[in-house]
């Protein structure tokens, strides 16, 4: 079973592309819910909305806890802003379960939206079509952080033991080959 953290943001989308996956799931807003999960997606959205969101359904703590006992966790923009351990621009707090520092709205009003095809090189992924929604970069992470992609030369995807965050949205492109490879990395399928 794996959990789409639904407080806020494009929850909805990642559910559809589990449903085209034929992977069961369920929307995650209270503690019990993260309970008996196989694996957990982080979506995009506001950053801070989420944060505020998690303080009042007192789910930071059980978050932190399961991911910290190793929930494999698949985070996209936003989510991926409330795992890393810094955040920057502006700063706020997070998980910090990521040990990496990531800079929100990294791309400026000017390409504050934009379609790409980006290369997921450690999984074999070529020209996968994907969204960046006001989107973060990753600006700095401790050694053991594996690169998974970038745009140009930012930072735009990375592991770290089950771990993985992507400053963009796989799931409005219409493809399931992100997440396919997700599930297939964590063997979740
Ligand atoms: N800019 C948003 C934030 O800082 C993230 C945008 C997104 O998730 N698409 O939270």
């Amino acid at each position: 079973m794996i959990g789409v953290l639904a407080l806020q943001g494009g929850y909805e989308r990642h559910g559809k592309v589990l449903e085209k996956l034929g992977v069961a799931y369920r929307y995650v807003k209270l503690p019990h819910q993260l309970e008996g999960l196989d694996g957990l997606i982080m979506p995009g959205g506001e950053s801070t909305t989420m944060l505020k969101l998690a303080n009042t359904f007192s789910l930071m703590e059980p978050l932190r806890a399961c991911i910290q006992t190793g929930l494999p966790v698949f985070a996209t923009c936003a989510g991926s802003i409330l795992l890393c351990d810094t955040v920057l621009h502006p700063s706020q707090q997070s998980l910090g379960v990521l040990p990496a520092t990531i800079e929100r709205n990294a791309y400026g009003s000017q390409r504050e939206s934009f379609y790409a095809e980006i290369d997921v090189e450690p999984w074999g992924l070529e020209q996968v079509g994907v969204y960046f929604i006001r989107a973060p970069r990753f600006v700095a992470h401790e050694p053991q952080v594996q690169v998974l992609c970038r745009f140009n030369q930012d930072i735009i995807g990375v592991q770290w033991r089950h771990i993985t965050a992507v400053t963009f949205h796989p799931e409005l492109a219409d493809h399931t080959v992100m997440h396919r490879a997700w599930l297939h990395q964590q063997a979740l399928v």
